[in-house]
């Protein structure tokens, strides 16, 4: 589906989308990064894996307390410049394992951004605080006062002012004024999504922002931290792939990895510090030889989606990238119950996500995909999963919906479906493999859907499932028998080997996940310097 949609060609001619709008800009580049073409050996104060969220803000943190920093990101460069808003070149060149990486049921795609920036490049910038009342479950969950002090909060504040969050670039692209006329026609919560964007002057543009912003508008990592990184005299180098954690006496001692052209890369340095997300941070520890705790206690906040079919052309790929939610059924159902969000939706992603029943039934779909609108189901998921290695190295992810989890999501898809119907949708259906449907108005429809949604389950191949956000891998905490990481930030197995990223956090975090990520970072950068220095 990905390789008919995703790229020119008559299936995706026949869905109306316009493909990229133009060229990119003949811009600079700004950053310089090393891509070594020979076996090299390099040496520095602290060597970070990964640029994204967490190493993106540890780097920076680090050089400019004057530390020797060395960065490892496995994926490439692309800047204004390169962003093709090709989605399938996009797919290929800035996501983790090219957007194959599935849990190992096939059950649930996991998204990740693998490319200088990380995920920071090709997210969708909504940017919320980490709520208070999860902060105090991460209290109790680790055992730590930092996330209840006001240490943590402290964190916040200083990445939320670098990265200029605010809500007042969220204007609603038209996938988002549905959600929220439904949400109003009922009564319900809506709110404006705060975003990390500054100066965006695009409005249709920017549904194409999630292949990367060609305004330089998203505060990325990659137009913020890496580029103070790199003024503090960080070395960054791309196409590097860390294998191996080096350990001597129980204390890291640098990184091996693998250059994009085969070749052996040794950075040598004081400490390490893993932030490769968390599918890769557990990945890169158990290949160096830890265990314990490490890989357990995944979560993947489980995504899906109701559609809804309107008379009107909505071009979901159109439009700021998220602008609006709604947390209504956390009230009603507690702190676990699934959010409504919107995201852009490309024909790639469309043709992947709608399920198939025959070909004509999905010609038909696609035809008429400009007139769907979503409204996503943000699952905040309780059950946990586990990351291990294969004998290559190569992560295996096992995560299954727990039963309360399916539950918590059917219940927000069955309320997904009624936001729909009072915005004024034809049609509503799920994305469950049978496709239930139901047209609005009709006596007893609604309720028989949501019953037929709950049915069918979401267990393996049932339903398209997608994870945005994967986090709680390593997760930090006091008690070695129940954590990863200790409160420093080091894993509880080797010293001066540090973890900086989603792979922390105690449980999901139940909002989208970036500036926690970032906060944990700052946090962690704190706890490196006051070691080295
Ligand atoms: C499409 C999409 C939309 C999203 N939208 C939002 C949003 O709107 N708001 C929000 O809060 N969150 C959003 N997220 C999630 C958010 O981007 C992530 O939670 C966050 O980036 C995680 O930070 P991280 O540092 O843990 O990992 P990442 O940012 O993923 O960075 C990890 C980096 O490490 C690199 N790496 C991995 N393995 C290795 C290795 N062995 N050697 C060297 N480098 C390696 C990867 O290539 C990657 O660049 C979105 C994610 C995606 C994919």
């Amino acid at each position: 589906m990905l390789a008919a949609y995703a790229w020119p060609g008559p299936a995706r001619d026949a869905t109306g989308y316009p493909g990229p709008l133009g060229p990119a800009p003949d811009v600079p580049r700004r950053l310089q990064p090393l891509r070594p073409d020979g076996d090299t050996e390099l040496t520095c104060d602290v060597v970070v894996v990964g640029s994204g969220a967490g190493g993106g803000v540890t780097a920076a943190e680090l050089a400019r307390a004057g530390l020797d920093v060395v960065v490892l990101e496995k994926g490439g460069y692309a800047a204004e410049r390169d962003f093709s808003h090709e989605e399938g070149d996009a797919y290929a060149r800035m996501f983790l394992y090219g957007l194959t990486l599935t849990t190992d049921d096939l059950g649930c795609r996991i998204l990740a951004g693998s490319t200088l920036g990380g995920g920071t490049v090709v997210n969708y910038t909504t940017s919320f605080r980490t709520p208070p009342a999860v902060l105090a479950e991460w209290a109790q969950v680790s055992g730590m006062d930092a996330f209840v002090s006001g240490e943590l909060a402290a964190s916040l504040d200083a990445v939320a002012g670098r990265l200029g969050v605010t809500e007042d670039e969220s204007r609603p692209s038209a996938r988002d004024r549905l959600l929220e006329r439904g949400l109003e026609r009922l009564g319900w919560h809506a709110g404006p999504l705060p975003r990390n964007v500054r100066g965006c002057a695009q409005d249709t543009g920017c549904g194409w922002c999630g292949f990367g912003c060609r305004l330089g508008a998203k505060q990325s990592t990659l137009v913020t931290y890496l580029e103070e990184a790199a003024a503090a005299g960080a070395r960054l180098v791309v196409g590097a792939d860390a294998r191996r954690v080096l350990v001597t006496g129980g204390h890291a001692a640098g990184v091996e990895a693998v250059g994009d052209g085969g070749h052996r890369l040794v950075v040598r340095a004081r400490a390490v510090v893993a932030a490769a997300g968390a599918i890769e941070t557990p990945a890169l520890l158990l290949r160096s030889g830890l265990g314990g705790q490490v890989g357990h206690h995944l979560h993947l906040h489980p995504g899906t989606a109701a559609m809804g079919l309107f008379d009107e052309p909505v071009r979901w790929w159109e439009g700021t990238l998220q602008a609006r939610y709604s947390a209504q059924l956390r009230e009603r159902l507690g702190p676990y119950a699934p959010v409504f969000e919107t995201i852009p939706v490309h024909p790639g992603t469309a043709a992947a996500a709608l399920p198939w029943r025959s070909a004509a039934d999905h010609r038909a779909l696609m035809e008429r995909s400009a007139n769907l609108s979503l409204v996503g189901v943000l699952g905040r998921d309780a059950g946990a999963g586990r990351v291990r290695v294969d004998r290559d190295g190569s992560p295996r992810v096992r995560w299954r919906p727990a039963r309360q989890d399916e539950a918590r999501l059917a219940a927000g898809l069955a309320a997904a479906g009624e936001v729909l119907a009072a915005a004024g949708a034809t049609e509503v259906f799920s994305l469950h493999r049978e496709r239930p449907a139901f047209r609005p108005g009709a006596p007893g429809a609604q309720a028989a859907w949501a019953e037929a949604v709950r049915r069918a389950g979401f267990g393996r191949g049932r339903v398209a499932l997608f994870s945005y956000h994967q986090m709680g891998s390593c997760r930090i905490g006091v008690d070695p028998a129940r954590s990863a990481v200790g409160p420093d930030h080091q894993t509880h197995e080797v010293r001066g080997l540090y973890v900086a990223d989603a792979s922390l956090f105690p449980t999901a975090s139940g909002v989208n996940p970036m500036l926690s990520v970032m906060a944990l970072a700052h946090r962690a950068a704190g706890k490196v310097a006051e070691r080295l220095s």
